[in-house]
């Protein structure tokens, strides 16, 4: 059969129909500006807007309110409380050639962060049209945010007061080139300069009376240090397996009654951490890359699969962040922080998806919190140079240096390394927890085998897993982590994530088999067979079967 001739009449309807569909398109556009400019939201808030917002209760008064104007807010509808928060029409999106709009400059990669340019994602009138990034910062808690504004309990044009909230803790978040090298390819999932945004943009925050440009500009990390208490390291102490060295490990106060007198409990110890809490902020180019799909398909995805909460991850491409609604990491360095950056220095590492049954509650299906626990020991004993391999190292040297065997028996520690512990908000393998007990149930329900362990998750949830270690390595890269020598994991997949980002891990190892509580064998024993890292044990499909964990009739007692 012959193709049919294209008639070039035909071909002239269809450009004129697209030309038609341009020019209503361009149209509407102009209405849209026509709207946009009458909007106030784009000019400054009206004067005769009230100064403070309808109070929903009277225990969150910001303090500029009088008596009477809260009495005359109480006494408001709710549909004047709205027109009061928000006088401007809805504004569903915006577009890059709409008035008034005009991105601060951003570049992903830049060396410096007055190249780069601020984050930007605030929608006040004083920034909305500066707005470089979509979303809202503090991730999942921006929705906290929004019902606190509804409730009149935080006025939405509240400038937060970052004074002597800088970092308390040296040599943690200190730039270097990982920050910007490859052209910012190492990190996409943080802005690396986010604890420091008060600091580097002091002028873009600044009020505009103060010669600023007034600009609502937000940090995304932010660095503190805190002393920890866990019972599981104080027993480590009585059984000499950590030693209090008072900088690292300190011996807590003892226990006092009220009146004074002490209390016959030991106090046990504490540990001397720096850590640093960071918010997700996404450059979408460089996630797609990470990914291997494309940018335009990562948008539609976001669009889509969040109830088309964020309109202008399609209707500006020209932003190219944004700031997701999802949970963070914080980040807990035991040592000295400026030793990540130390090639010389022993490192010994574990990243850490939640499980808050375990982390927190203890429950015994899975090693969790055996394994962050055991982590933050080896931590400190990397710390304090007391990890068997640092004290060989110091036993060989002393060796080579022609020391008697006598003076070489006595060393106990070696260089001080340092330990760090990363504790991602991926909770049930960021399928969250209403899927993760679905998937507990059907387990028991089954015969928990470990050779249902992983088909039980994808028959439930559609998939094995979503936490996709590929975005993990950012934080790493942050700190200056440049080679691990210790990694505290069994995970193949932040194996691989963490080697293809350019870091080198020395050695691995399991957790020692003493800590698996009997019930979560069956987790251990599937994940060594689906390739997860295992010192030494091997696992057979007839293993698989024959490790099982309880059943319900066992468990209700
Ligand atoms: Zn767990």
């Amino acid at each position: 059969m012959s193709t049919i001739p294209v008639d070039s009449a035909v071909l002239a309807q269809i450009l004129a129909q697209l030309q038609s569909l341009e020019m209503n398109q361009e149209a509407m556009q102009a209405k849209l500006d026509a709207l946009t400019n009458a909007n106030p939201a784009f000019s400054s808030p009206p004067p005769s807007e009230p100064k403070s917002l309808p109070i929903a209760n009277g225990t969150n008064t910001p303090s500029s309110s009088s008596a009477s104007s809260q009495t005359n807010l109480a006494t408001k509808s709710s549909k004047e409380k709205e027109k009061a928060l928000y006088p401007g029409r809805v504004l569903l999106t915006t577009y890059p050639s709409q008035h008034s709009i005009s991105p601060y400059p951003l570049t992903w990669g830049a060396s410096n962060p007055t190249l780069r340019g601020p984050i930007i994602c605030s929608r006040l009138p004083s920034t909305l049209p500066f707005r470089n990034a979509i979303g809202a910062h503090s991730g999942s808690y921006s929705i906290y945010r929004a019902l606190s504004i509804a409730m009149g309990s935080l006025d939405p044009r509240y400038k937060p007061n970052y004074e002597m909230t800088e970092p308390a803790v040296d040599g943690l978040g200190v730039e270097w080139e990982g920050w910007w090298e490859d052209g910012g390819k190492r990190i996409v999932s943080m802005d690396p300069w986010g604890h420091l945004v008060p600091k580097v943009f002091e002028k873009e925050m600044r009020d505009k009376s103060e010669g600023g440009l007034g600009l609502d500009i937000r940090p995304s990390i932010s660095i503190t240090k805190a002393h920890i208490k866990l019972k599981e390291i104080d027993e480590s102490v009585k059984r000499g397996e950590i030693v209090v060295d008072g900088k690292i490990v300190l011996q807590s106060e003892p226990l006092r009654k009220d009146d004074g007198s002490l209390v016959d409990i030991d106090a046990g110890v504490e540990v001397n951490v720096s850590k640093a809490a960071v918010d997700p902020i996404w450059y979408l180019p460089g996630v797609a890359e990470r990914f291997g799909i494309s940018e335009s398909l990562l948008r539609r995805a976001l669009f889509e699969d969040t109830g088309g909460m964020y309109p202008e991850l399609i209707t500006r491409p020209d932003i190219k962040v944004f700031l997701p609604p999802i949970g963070g990491l914080t980040v807990y360095v035991f040592g000295n922080p400026a030793h990540l950056r130390d090639t010389s220095r022993t490192l010994t590492a574990r990243v850490h998806d939640e499980c808050n049954g375990s982390d927190v509650f203890g429950s015994d299906i899975c090693t969790c919190k055996p394994y962050l626990t055991y982590a933050m020991e080896e931590c400190i004993r990397t710390a304090q140079g007391r990890h068997p391999d640092q004290i060989a190292q110091a036993k060989e040297k002393l060796r080579k240096e022609g020391k008697s065997e006598e003076e070489i028996r006595k060393v106990d520690k070696g260089e001080d390394g340092v330990g760090v512990v990363v504790y991602f908000r991926k909770e049930g393998r960021a399928l969250g927890e209403v899927t993760k007990y679905l998937v507990y149930n059907l387990r028991k329900r089954t015969g928990d085998s470990a050779s249902r362990y992983f088909s039980s998750t994808e028959l439930v949830a559609g998939v094995k897993d979503m936490r996709f270690q590929a975005l993990m390595p950012d934080v790493l890269v942050w700190l200056g982590i440049k080679k691990i020598d210790n990694m505290v994991s069994m995970s193949d997949m932040k194996y691989n994530a963490i080697v293809g980002s350019g870091i080198e891990i020395k050695k691995r190892y399991d957790i020692p088999s003493y800590l698996i509580p009997p019930d979560s064998q069956v987790e251990i024993d599937a994940k060594i067979a689906s390739g997860y890292f295992s010192s030494g044990k091997q696992i057979t499909q007839e293993d698989l079967v024959n490790t099982v964990g309880r059943r319900w009739e066992e468990v209700e007692h």
